[in-house]
């Protein structure tokens, strides 16, 4: 009961922060938009559909994990010279709240992930030992990593930029459908690509429960993960750890997939103990500087080509 009350109270707080944050966008002497993301990918997802109208930066820097992010001092000022700040949501960002709090003043706050339905948290986090699958009661907050999914996101941002800048509403909409086409295509490449994969061997192991809604649009079942949590922050009992040496022995799963910015410690053990291979340079969390993932499809396109080879 304890964790239904605090899923509702953390949306509660959230339909809060937009209530006392969705004031008019305040006038800014460059006549230009500031508009900041809380991380790499939705920056450069939101630049798609700002296009010329305005720079999206992210308060994030590149490489950064936002499960485990530690805010630094000039973030509140940041926060504090947007116009709009673009968040994902479901407590992707645990470490907003005090910021916006601190940098005061009034900014158009889009949830990115608003109308859609997040995998509940429940069902793990009842099955966590440790308790650390307590940090996202909110649910899943991996929606991205299904471009079907982002389409949402665009239309979130599309209408977010065009309440904060009314002038802009064409070339908001304009290029909001540009890049909806291109979210299709992605997603049509990816479908060819995991073709490659025989059904029987797509099967992921991951660090920490990163590809549940990758792995429900493109029939992959997520066998286990080494971390019983939605954040790379949580930890594993010796017993988590010895299930999941089972899990892939039983179900034959190929290899553990990581993203770059998760410790590679525990997968390499469980890569000893069952002979699979540790696959560590997936991109979940953050973009990079150029290669491999300078944008959020290339980001997309690595993960998918280095799953499809560890596979098939
Ligand atoms: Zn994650």
């Amino acid at each position: 009961m304890k964790k239904t009350f605090n899923t509702i109270f953390g949306l509660s707080a959230l339909t809060l922060l937009l209530l006392t944050s969705c004031g008019s966008a305040p006038q800014s002497d460059s006549n230009t938009l500031t508009v900041l993301a809380s991380t790499s990918f939705l920056a450069d997802i939101a630049q798609n559909v700002a296009g010329g109208r305005a720079e999206v930066k992210s308060l994030l820097p590149l490489g950064a994990d936002p499960h485990s992010y530690q805010a630094a001092p000039s973030d509140v000022a940041k926060i504090a010279e947007s116009d709009v700040l673009i968040l994902n949501g479901i407590e992707y960002e645990h470490f907003i709240e005090p910021l916006i709090e601190n940098a005061g003043g009034e900014r158009l706050i889009v949830i990115a992930t608003n109308g859609l339905n997040p995998h509940p948290a429940e069902e793990h986090a009842e099955e966590t030992e440790s308790g650390e699958g307590d940090v996202h009661e909110a649910g899943d907050p991996h929606l991205w990593l299904n471009p079907n999914l982002v389409v949402t996101y665009v239309e979130n941002i599309r209408d977010g930029l065009t309440k904060a800048d009314p002038e802009g509403a064409d070339v908001y909409r304009v290029n909001a459908e540009a890049y909806i086409e291109e979210l299709k295509s992605l997603d049509a490449w990816i479908v060819e690509q995991v073709n490659a994969i025989p059904k029987e061997r797509r099967l992921l192991v991951t660090n920490h429960e990163a590809l549940g809604y990758f792995a429900e649009r493109y029939g992959f079942e997520v066998v286990d993960t080494i971390l019983p949590s939605f954040s790379s922050e949580a930890g594993a009992s010796a017993q988590e750890i010895a299930a999941v040496v089972e899990s892939i022995k039983s179900s034959g799963a190929p290899a553990i997939f990581l993203s770059e910015v998760e410790n590679e410690k525990l997968a390499n053990q469980i890569a000893d103990e069952t002979g699979v291979k540790v696959v560590s340079d997936l991109y979940f969390e953050t973009l990079t500087n150029g290669a491999p993932a300078a944008t959020y499809i290339d980001m997309m396109k690595h993960n998918v080509s280095r799953i499809v080879d560890a596979l098939k």
